[in-house]
């Protein structure tokens, strides 16, 4: 199991989204057991904020690989599936932060303002390593709300055969071009007309 130390290295800086998704991740691989050496389980998540990259590196389903869907809902949801059985965990974060204490606010206000003195950078600092050191050590219960059971499974990633875009010449998968006055073109020159 891959340590929240070697998540942060993968994603840049700490961050409690990032605590999140490890949460999240080391559940689901608990519950499931194992890490994806190919497509035999599959995440589909819900929002591409920083827990994303905290589940591609603990779970091994990635954007690349296909077994990583993204539905961009705007929901702290993840739902792991094993295929082709379609046994599976929907997790959905439910976790309220501490409420912040005045002065923390007023550094925060201070920070969003443009302001990143020595004395408000700290502050915003502890907070958030503060929210992290709470994720980390929360109960499941504290932070996850859990759903087991038979999920739908997505459709298996499909190769394409490519196109050439009428407009600039790029290469582009078929069923993700467009059809314009009877000639076939990308979708950012379709966008563009
Ligand atoms: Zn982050
Ligand atoms: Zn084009």
């Amino acid at each position: 199991m891959k340590t929240f130390d070697e998540v942060v290295a993968f994603h840049g800086h700490a961050c409690p989204g990032l605590a999140l998704g490890y949460r999240v991740a080391l559940y689901a691989l608990k519950k499931l057991a194992g890490r994806a050496s190919d497509e035999e389980l599959v995440a589909i998540v819900e929002n591409n904020s920083c827990a994303v990259d905290a589940v591609q590196v603990m779970t091994g389903c990635t954007f690349g690989k296909g077994n990583l869907i993204f539905k961009d809902y705007g929901k702290q949801v993840y739902t792991f599936l094993r295929r082709p059985s379609g046994d599976g965990i929907r997790i959905s974060i439910d976790w309220q932060p501490p409420e912040e204490t005045g002065q923390e606010r007023k550094m925060w206000v201070r920070y969003m303002k443009g302001d990143h003195s020595v004395k408000v950078l700290a502050m915003v600092h502890s907070r958030k390593m503060k929210k992290i050191g709470l994720i980390l050590n929360a109960k499941d219960t504290e932070l996850l709300t859990i759903r087991r059971g038979k999920m739908i499974l997505p459709v298996e990633a499909r190769i394409y055969p490519s196109i050439r875009c009428a407009v600039c010449g790029e290469k582009v998968m078929e069923p993700r071009a467009r059809v314009t006055e009877g000639k076939m073109v990308c979708i950012p020159c379709f966008e563009k007309e």
